[in-house]
């Protein structure tokens, strides 16, 4: 469920309409609801109830501080996988015992500033990077708290370049060379093994590759601890999917998602770590666009907006599909016509929708991308030199900018010509 709906024919983001953020921050822009980030975190967190717990957003999915700042609010933790991500949880007042530290390729430096900032968690995925931590953490006097990251070897049923529990896949240490690692690990005087971890994946929507990726954790949980390893956390991941497509996309349930933790590993009696990205800040976020013309072409018309696959890559990067509605809102006998949404950029990949119905629009008329919250503005560029979208926060009537459009000046300044092209 989120707060975009139509009130008195214009869709509104909360209780503001999405034309009086167009008049103000001109167009594209995403805009997100707080009502709705809170309600996926509770959600989840309430999922998960009875359970010791700590629910981590993903910040790889929507980083901006004003978004981090809301779920921080409400005590959640952060999932973060660069030194730029550690800096924004931390700006935005999370401790760093609810920080988790994950990603295959962490640096030295970045280590040691996750160590400074005495993050709960480092998910170490192999063993050349747990001999760098150890070393890192004893230079600095201290021991990095660690779960391994395994590869539990299921098959997430979703889209190849967000599969990431198989086998071929380049995520953690295979599950049965996992006791062997735990070994290694507790041996190092700079690492302290707190866990076990496991992420298989990102919009998966079936239970059943959770349950066994679970299930195999739950097992290896069993064995360490038979070996005398104290195995206090168990890291889930994230991964659970959303509704894309209205009606005919039925992806479970954080409900029974939270069923299916408990089967597996509530017994266990460790603190449940998950770190959901696209569930709390996908349906929680528009990308508002105007269209710039429509044009007639070979048995086919082309809506040509204002945003493009630099603003939103989704669909050209994950073959995705969002739902696109008008922002005036339709009568109920308006006619529809199949038409390609695309936007200005050189490519043909810049394409948001092929045939799609659509009731008539024009230039000037807005339409919005749904489900735009997560890797969206997180994965934006100034390809063909266009602005970085900005962002707002709507908060019941109120809205304010949260990252705002760069001036042209501003994106060149980084950039210097040396004297000898003079
Ligand atoms: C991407 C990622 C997540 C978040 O995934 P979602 O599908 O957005 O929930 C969580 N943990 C790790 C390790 C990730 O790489």
């Amino acid at each position: 469920m989120d707060h975009f709906a139509y009130h008195a024919g214009l869709l509104c983001a909360e209780d503001v309409p999405l034309p009086d953020i167009a008049a103000s921050v001109g167009t594209p822009f995403y805009v997100y609801s707080t009502a709705t980030l809170e309600r996926h975190f509770r959600v989840m967190d309430e999922a998960l109830a009875g359970l010791d717990r700590l629910v981590c957003f993903a910040v790889k999915a929507c980083g901006n501080l004003a978004v981090l700042r809301a779920l921080a609010r409400l005590g959640a933790g952060m999932d973060v996988v660069s030194e730029g991500e550690l800096r924004r949880a931390l700006a935005v007042g999370v401790p760093g015992e609810r920080i988790v530290f994950a990603g295959v390729g962490k640096t030295r430096a970045e280590m040691a500033a996750a160590l400074s900032a005495g993050v709960g968690q480092f998910n170490v995925e192999s063993e050349q990077e747990l001999v760098a931590l150890d070393a890192v953490a004893r230079e600095m006097g201290v021991r990095a708290p660690v779960a391994i990251r395994v590869n539990p070897d299921v098959d997430a049923l979703t889209h190849a370049k967000i599969s990431t529990g198989k086998a071929e896949d380049k995520f953690g240490v295979p599950i049965a060379r996992a006791p062997a690692v735990y070994a290694r690990a507790a041996a190092l005087s700079g690492i302290e093994v707190v866990g076990v971890d496991v992420h298989i994946g990102s919009q998966i929507t079936a239970l059943e590759p959770f349950e066994q990726a679970f299930a195999k954790v739950a097992g290896l949980v069993e064995t360490l601890r038979a070996d005398g390893l104290t195995i206090r956390r168990v890291d889930l991941g994230g991964g659970l999917g959303i509704p894309y497509v209205r009606s005919n996309e039925a992806p479970p349930l954080p409900f029974d998602y939270g069923a299916v933790v408990r089967r597996t590993v509530g017994a266990l009696g460790a603190t449940v770590v998950v770190e959901p990205g696209r569930l709390i800040a996908g349906n929680a976020g528009l990308l508002v666009a105007a269209v710039i013309y429509r044009k007639q072409g070979e048995g086919r018309d082309f809506l040509i907006v204002d945003a493009a696959m630099n603003d939103l890559i989704r669909p050209a990067m994950y073959d995705a599909w969002h739902d696109i509605v008008p922002v005036v809102e339709p009568g109920p006998d308006a006619p529809v016509a199949p038409v390609d949404v695309v936007g200005p950029v050189c490519e043909t990949g810049d394409t948001f929708a092929r045939a799609r119905p659509l009731p008539r629009l024009e230039a000037g008329d807005l339409v919005a991308f749904r489900s735009a919250g997560a890797y969206g503005a997180a994965m934006a560029s100034e390809y063909n030199a266009r602005p970085l979208v900005p962002e707002v926060l709507v908060a019941g009537s109120r809205f304010d900018v949260v990252r705002r459009r760069p001036t042209y000046d501003e994106m060149m300044s980084r950039e210097r010509i040396p004297d000898w092209l003079d």
